[in-house]
């Protein structure tokens, strides 16, 4: 339970960090709110040579809505998106994921940007983050990029990033008046994370589905988008029927992770229950 030795280093810019990290990429962790990384260098499976503290940065900081839309620093806390009134406002769904993290310990220090890095695929932001249809603004030595959530994760543990890139921001476009978000998830009883998450957003015109959203987390190697049950359920009511169909839909989207504490099979389950749960409930 002792880390290998590291050199540390507390990056006041962007730049900076930036700096630090391209000298040896591969060699170099950045330090978020520690919550997955210190575990991780006293169990040494990780033993970079240098860690760069970016929790002192500026640019990664805040949580900002205008009218195009809401920008939250990577630097964000899972405690306060559970507070922002303002994101509250705009989209409790926020609130409802920060509250079935962890615990107040981890949620004071853990960040949005350290969850989405990690690509735990069973981390709660990224089901969110698919289901708004989120960008995540890059930054590494070639300049800054944007990436589609959907397209962010790729297997377990694994992103688009490159060693030498920084997590910046996440970009949510303002929901369209009507749209609802809701996430559910059943909790592994041991660690909290996510055994299997779903996160809908719908949006009803005259009793059919004009606009609707799906993020899965938990259930396979990495967070995907529902496309195939959402596009079922375009122009239709939230009718029994219809909920059943496009929650097996999604049950039968992917091959589901198996460990010993949850099967495949009880995983496409899961996703079933809970999409039709949510559903359900947005359809009230
Ligand atoms: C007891 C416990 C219970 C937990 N339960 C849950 C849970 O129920 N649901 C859940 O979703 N999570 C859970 N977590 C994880 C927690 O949310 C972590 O805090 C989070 O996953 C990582 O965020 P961090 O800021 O602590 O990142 P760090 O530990 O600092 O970093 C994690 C990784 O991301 C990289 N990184 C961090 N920030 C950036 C950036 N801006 N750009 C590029 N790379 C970056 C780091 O280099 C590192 O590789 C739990 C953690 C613990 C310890």
């Amino acid at each position: 339970m002792i880390p290998a030795a590291f050199d540390y280093a507390r990056a006041s810019s962007l730049a900076q960090a930036i700096d630090l990290l391209r000298d040896d990429p591969d060699g170099t962790k950045l330090l978020a709110g520690g919550h997955t990384l210190l575990p991780a260098l006293k169990l040494r499976l990780a033993s970079p040579e240098l860690l760069v503290d970016i929790g002192g940065i500026a640019e990664l900081k805040g949580i900002e809505i205008s009218e195009t839309g809401i920008r939250i620093g990577t630097l964000a806390t899972h405690a306060e998106l559970f507070a922002s009134e303002p994101l509250y406002r705009e989209l409790p769904i926020f609130r409802q994921t920060a509250s079935l993290i962890a615990d107040p310990q981890v949620r004071n220090r853990g960040t949005i940007g350290g969850s989405l890095a990690n690509a735990d695929p069973a981390a709660d932001w990224p089901a969110v983050v698919v289901a708004l249809q989120a960008e995540i603004e890059i930054v590494g030595p070639n300049g800054l990029r944007r990436v589609a959530a959907r397209d962010f994760f790729i297997d377990i543990f694994s992103t688009v990033l490159e060693p030498d890139e920084i997590l910046v921001s996440v970009h949510i476009p303002r929901p369209r008046t009507g749209m609802h978000f809701i996430y559910r998830k059943i909790r592994h009883p041991a660690s909290g994370f996510a055994v299997v998450g779903i996160a809908v957003g719908v949006r009803l015109q005259e009793g059919a589905v004009d606009e609707i959203s799906i993020g899965v987390t938990g259930a396979a190697n990495h967070a995907f988008a529902g496309q195939r049950a959402s596009d079922f359920l375009i122009g239709k009511t939230l009718s029994p029927d219809n909920i059943e169909q496009a929650a097996k839909l999604l049950s039968e989207t992917t091959a589901c992770l198996s460990d010993r504490y949850a099967s495949a099979e009880y995983r496409a389950n899961l996703i079933r229950i809970e999409t039709r749960r949510a559903l359900f409930a947005l359809a009230s």
